[in-house]
């Protein structure tokens, strides 16, 4: 359960001390966040090899998908709002949480792959 909180917060699956992306606390953000080559804390490498991080765009449009699909329940099915409006909520709320899916899924696609 530890390693799932770990991945949540972005920090190192090694030392689970140091921070993945210095600009830790900003959960939203409208830029790419940058991240750290390796950690500040035990120097881990968080890029194994080159293009290791094109897996975590599957696990990015995992999140993206599971959250459009929870705005689509809630704001049709709950509020009962009009196509136009629910359409209008899910693209507003997956430009919002795009960085955040970004951070996330590559911590998860660490994690999925530390030994
Ligand atoms: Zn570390």
């Amino acid at each position: 359960m530890s390693k799932v909180i770990d991945a949540l917060n972005c920090k190192c699956p090694n030392c689970k001390k140091g921070n993945m992306f210095p600009d830790k606390g900003k959960r939203i953000l409208l830029n790419i966040p940058k991240m750290s080559d390796t950690c500040p804390v035990c120097n881990y490498k968080f890029e194994r090899e080159p293009g290791f991080f094109f897996g975590a765009m599957f696990v990015s449009y995992a999140l993206a998908a599971a959250q459009m699909i929870t705005s689509l329940i809630v704001f049709w099915y709950f509020i009962d709002l009009s196509p136009l409006k629910v359409f209008s909520i899910i693209a507003v709320i997956a430009f919002l949480l795009s960085t955040f899916n970004y951070k996330l899924s590559r911590s998860i696609w660490i994690y999925l792959f530390y030994k």
